[in-house]
């Protein structure tokens, strides 16, 4: 295959991206210096074996440690724990920084067509519930996208976690978000604003 091509093929498969931007990552490449494409080339290869996964909040991290950054932090109030959907949306909650509790990478939202929660971590969730009782947590925070997707996670997360969770608060984000927007693109305001609304 065509160096070019293949190239471009596989910029294609990126979340969003669509043929036209696929070939100018590859324009922008071929007209960077070649230490730029070395640096690229070095940062996709560190991937595979410095970054490592939380066993705490199952987020991708580049620390040295089973636990990442955010989960070893003594500072963060264990009342509070926030499932979001992805790595992408922890990041858009953190940026935002108004919220101080954990949280916990669910790894996708429920597909409106299946309606199966396979390949969510529904079963580590429930199971890291008791341990962060006793740590004293206090309420869950149900933070998915606004949309058909994020609507039906919700509802099947909140019915999970309170079938044998009694004592604890369960809420979602409010309706800050406007509808069908992703977390990670709203910005640090709206944000803030879904979760001081939420119920
Ligand atoms: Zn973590």
């Amino acid at each position: 295959m065509d160096p070019i091509e293949r190239l471009t093929a596989l910029f294609e498969k990126f979340p969003g991206i669509g043929p036209r931007q696929a070939q100018r990552f590859v324009q922008f490449l071929l007209r960077s210096s070649p230490a730029g494409r070395r640096e690229l080339v070095e940062a996709v290869q560190s991937l595979s074996g410095a970054v490592h996964q939380c066993e705490h909040c199952m987020r991708f991290h580049g620390g040295s440690g089973k636990v990442c950054s955010l989960c070893s932090n003594p500072q963060r109030d264990p009342q509070y724990l926030a499932v979001v959907s992805s790595d992408a949306d922890l990041s858009a909650l953190e940026k935002s920084g108004t919220y101080r509790g954990f949280y916990f990478v669910l790894g996708g939202t429920i597909s409106l067509a299946s309606e199966k929660t396979s390949g969510l971590r529904v079963k580590q969730l429930l199971a890291a519930i008791p341990e962060r009782t006793a740590s004293g947590l206090k309420e869950i925070i149900l933070a998915f996208p606004a949309n058909p997707e994020g609507d039906a996670t919700t509802i099947k997360i909140r019915e999970e976690l309170s079938a044998t969770n009694k004592d604890i608060r369960i809420t979602a984000l409010g309706r800050g978000l406007s509808t069908g927007s992703e977390l990670e693109y709203a910005d640090p305001e709206t944000i803030k604003s879904a979760l001081e609304s939420r119920k």
